[in-house]
C-alpha cells in the first residue's frame, strides 16, 4: 500500500517497513493480539490513520530514541514508550520546524513534493511510557525485547524479535554512525553498549535501521567495536568532515555515498572532544 506520504514493504511475516517522505523508516510489527509500531517518521502525513489501514489491532508506538526523524510523527498518537533519557528530545521537537526538515531531508534524497503546515499533526502533549533495557512487548504470539545501546542518544533502545530474528535498530549502529551529537555518549561508552548488544547477536541475522532500505549483517556490531577500539587508540582513519552542520571526524575513510573505501560495513562519526567516559562524581 502506498500513499503520498507513505510507502510499504513486507520484510518478513506481519512485519512492514514503512518509509517516509525522507527515506526515514518505521516498522509496524503485527502479532495475534496487538501490534507495535516502531518509531513514527519525521511527521509528514497521518501516520496513526495510516496504520490503522494497515491493521485492526490494538497499537503501540515504541521510539528507538528521540529524534525528530523518528519521532516527529509522535503527536498523531499522543502517547509513546521511549527511553526516559531521550525524554527531553523529544520535548524539542514541538518547537522544530518539521516541514523544513522533512523538505530538507526530501531533496538530499533528490525528491521534491509540496508540503504545506497541514499535512504535519499539530504540536500537542504526549504522554511518555518508560521503557528500559530487559523490557519487552507481548504481541501474544511475538516478543519483542528491548535491548538498550546508548551511543547515538544516551536513551538509545533496539527492539530484538527472537521468534523472528529480526532486529531494530534505529540509528544505533549502522553505515554512518553518528556519534558527534550533542545528545551521544562517549566513544567509550558506546564501546561497552556495543558489548551489551553482541551478547545478544546469535539470536537475529539482519539488522533493521531507520535510514537504507536494506538489512545490514550483524557483523557491523563486531565491526563497529574494532572501529571503537582504533578511534580510542588513535589509530583510525580521522577523516575531518562536516555533517549536519557540524564538524567531526569519520573513523574510516568513505566515498559520498558513506560506503567504507575498505569494503567493510561500520563507520562511526565522533567528536574528538568526546572519546572517554567522563569520571563519575565520586571520582573526581
Ligand atoms: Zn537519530
Amino acid at each position: 500500500m502506498t500513499s503520498k506520504f507513505f510507502t510499504t514493504k513486507e520484510i518478513a511475516p506481519g512485519t512492514i517497513l514503512i518509509g517516509g517522505l525522507g527515506n526515514e523508516q518505521c516498522y509496524l510489527l503485527e502479532g495475534k493480539e496487538r501490534a507495535l509500531l516502531i518509531d513514527a517518521l519525521a511527521g509528514a502525513g497521518n501516520l496513526r490513520a495510516f496504520c490503522r489501514e494497515l491493521t485492526d489491532l490494538p497499537l503501540s508506538l515504541v521510539n528507538t530514541h528521540g529524534h525528530l526523524d523518528h519521532a516527529g510523527g509522535n503527536f498523531d498518537f499522543g502517547e509513546c514508550f521511549i527511553h526516559s533519557d531521550d525524554i527531553p528530545l523529544i520535548y524539542e521537537i514541538e518547537t522544530a520546524d518539521r516541514m523544513g526538515f522533512v523538505a530538507g531531508m526530501m531533496k538530499a534524497a533528490g525528491r521534491n513534493l509540496p508540503l504545506s503546515e497541514g499535512d504535519f499533526t499539530a504540536a500537542r502533549p504526549i504522554k511518555t511510557l518508560p521503557v528500559a533495557d530487559g523490557c519487552f512487548f507481548d504481541l501474544g504470539d511475538r516478543r519483542i525485547e528491548v535491548i538498550a545501546v546508548p551511543g547515538h542518544t544516551r536513551g538509545t533502545i533496539v527492539l530484538l524479535d527472537r521468534g523472528a530474528g529480526l532486529l531494530f535498530s534505529g540509528d544505533a549502529c549502522n553505515v554512518n554512525t553518528l556519534l558527534f551529537l550533542p545528545h551521544s555518549t562517549s566513544i567509550e561508552e558506546y564501546r561497552e553498549s556495543l558489548f551489551h548488544f553482541k551478547e545478544f547477536q546469535p539470536c537475529f541475522d539482519l539488522m533493521w535501521g531507520g535510514h537504507g532500505p536494506q538489512g545490514v549483517p550483524k557483523i557491523i556490531i563486531d565491526e563497529a567495536i574494532g572501529l571503537c577500539d582504533e578511534i580510542l587508540a588513535g589509530t583510525d582513519d580521522a577523516q575531518p568532515e562536516e555533517f549536519l552542520g557540524r564538524p567531526c571526524f569519520y573513523g574510516k575513510k568513505k566515498d559520498q555515498s558513506f560506503r567504507r573505501l575498505d569494503g567493510k560495513l561500520a563507520n562511526i562519526a565522533y567528536d574528538r572532544d568526546k572519546l572517554r567516559k567522563p569520571p563519575a562524581l565520586n571520582e573526581t
